[in-house]
């Protein structure tokens, strides 16, 4: 079984949720799975990022921004690797470019077209965990492409599609989907479970929960999401076809 976490910038924001993390991807280890855990940058990292960049050059080339950008999420990979260190487990960390996700060139929001290597999969059977980086790729000209803001999640699922994963996980910081933002939102409705286009009209409507590539990729391979919470351990909401609902 291959199994496909994806986990958001505040699950991983600072050392106890990067251990809590690690623990999450050791459990499905343990458990026998082959894990790929795709990893955002901590916290408001890419926010201040950015800030960091405009005080120098408000209007940086694209190309530069992308390749600066992209190291928010090279920390949060390697941290996670040396707390599974730490804890016993042997992974691997691989950048957008060392496993091979081919975009096209548009700087900043970029799109993913394909998985063009099979380090991931090498690795895999080497007995590694292997923790990708979100939000980023490489292109043609072999320069480091982003994906937009939030596209942490089309990495995950581009992942699972590319290397038929059995199972996609979103760990976020709330227990799944709302009709609302939980967050501000007492009277907030959890969904068990919701369609592709539910979740794009959502989306569309300004939910971002996820990243609205993600779903579009979801929907195009047939991959069923669940989108779930990396502090509780609730179950999350499941986003899939109206038909594959029923298996
Ligand atoms: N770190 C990027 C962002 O803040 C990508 C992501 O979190 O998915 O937008
Ligand atoms: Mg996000």
């Amino acid at each position: 079984m291959l199994i496909v976490q994806k986990f958001g910038g505040t699950s991983v924001a600072n050392r106890e949720r990067i251990f809590a993390v690690a623990r999450l991807i050791a459990q499905a280890a343990k458990m026998g799975a082959q894990v790929v855990a795709v990893v955002s940058a901590q916290g408001d990292m890419t926010d201040e990022l950015i800030e960091r960049a405009i005080a120098i050059n408000p209007r940086a080339s694209a190309r530069e921004m992308d390749a600066y950008l992209a190291t928010g999420e090279q920390m949060s990979v390697g941290l996670l690797a040396m707390a599974l260190e730490k804890l016993g487990y042997s992974a691997v960390t691989l950048t957008g470019w060392q496993a091979g996700l081919e975009t096209d060139s548009v700087y900043g929001n970029a799109r993913i077209l394909r998985l063009g290597s099979d380090r991931i999969v090498r690795e895999l059977e080497g007995g590694k965990i292997v923790l990708v980086t979100g939000f980023q790729g490489w292109n043609e000209a072999g320069d480091i492409t982003t994906l937009g803001r939030g596209g942490s999640d089309t990495t995950a699922v581009a992942l699972a599609a590319f290397l038929h994963a059995d199972l996609c996980k979103i760990y976020t910081d709330v227990d799944g989907v709302y009709d609302c933002d939980p967050r501000n939102n007492p009277n907030a409705m959890k969904f068990d479970w919701l369609s592709y286009e539910k979740m794009r009209r959502l989306i569309a409507g300004g939910a971002q929960v996820l990243h609205d590539r993600s779903v579009e990729m979801a929907q195009q391979h047939g991959i069923a999401i669940e989108v779930l919470s990396s502090f509780t351990g609730n179950p999350g909401t499941i986003v899939c076809s109206e038909t594959r609902r029923g298996d």
